[in-house]
């Protein structure tokens, strides 16, 4: 697919999005908050939900939390028009409460079909939600980030590196510490992906299409994860031998 035909595609899909009504945030919300970025983004990043700043400003990622990852990223020459943002779910859940199992469930083709369209090489996943969801596993974020992890969506083979999610880095500086140490992988990950070099070894694991992440175990919520400042600080290792499939499309 050429870089037009994509683009189209992705408008298309956007305007589809914005009629959805597949889940009850469609009568609670006042827009929907489809994504948006650059068509052929090497680089994708895949927030929770949208909040009323999101909502207000029509993007996944919008005030301070915005402009906290603008700096991480341009400290490493990615501006946020070289990225696609977009979240696991779309609409805003209503007093800023996490979205329902059901809801990220009715959601996932939107996701989907936006990773299918851009085609990413490296999917930063921002918070346990997306982690959960794009890796498969019940693993809270404070276990796996910073470990990229290779996932199968169909036919498309692509590297998810789970960050701690912006806002709640924002009020923690030890957080806000290890974000910044995992975006300084992106670089080098992004050069090896384009030399076609495997992000992840091990054996292939797969995944229900249909699982849903376990929201109740191991669950740290983005907006008040309380760390170990040991953990946190903890590195990660130098790769990860994960490899999960989910076969999705
Ligand atoms: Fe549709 Fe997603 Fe909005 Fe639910 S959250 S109404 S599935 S776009």
């Amino acid at each position: 697919m050429d870089d037009v035909a994509r683009a189209e595609d992705l408008r298309a899909h956007a305007v589809r999005t914005a009629g959805c009504t597949a889940c009850a945030l469609a009568e609670t919300r006042a827009a929907v908050v489809v994504g948006a970025g650059a068509a052929d983004a090497e680089l994708m990043l895949v927030a929770e939900a949208p909040g009323f700043r999101e909502e207000l400003a029509g993007t996944p990622l919008a005030g301070a939390a915005a402009a906290l990852v603008e700096r991480l990223l341009g400290v490493h020459g990615i501006g946020l028009a070289d990225v696609f943002v977009t979240s696991v779910v779309k609409c805003r859940p209503p007093g800023g409460r996490d979205p329902r199992a059901e809801e990220v469930a009715a959601c996932e083709p939107h996701l989907f079909r936006q990773i299918e369209l851009v085609r990413p090489l490296l999917v930063a996943t921002l918070g346990t939600f997306a982690t959960q969801l794009l890796t498969g596993r019940p693993d809270g974020i404070t276990r796996v980030h910073g470990r990229p992890q290779e996932v199968t969506l169909g036919a498309h083979r692509l590297t998810v590196l789970p960050l701690y999610a912006p806002a709640a880095a924002l009020y923690t500086s030890t957080m806000q510490r290890v974000l910044e140490e995992d975006v300084a992988r992106i670089p080098a990950l992004l050069d090896e992906l384009r030399a076609g070099l495997p992000a992840a070894g091990g054996p292939a694991g797969v995944v229900e299409p249909a699982a849903a992440p376990d929201r109740d175990s191991d669950r740290e919520s983005d907006r008040d994860l309380e760390l170990d400042p040991e953990q946190a600080l903890a590195p990660p290792p130098a790769r990860a031998a994960e490899v999960v499939q989910l076969g999705l499309f």
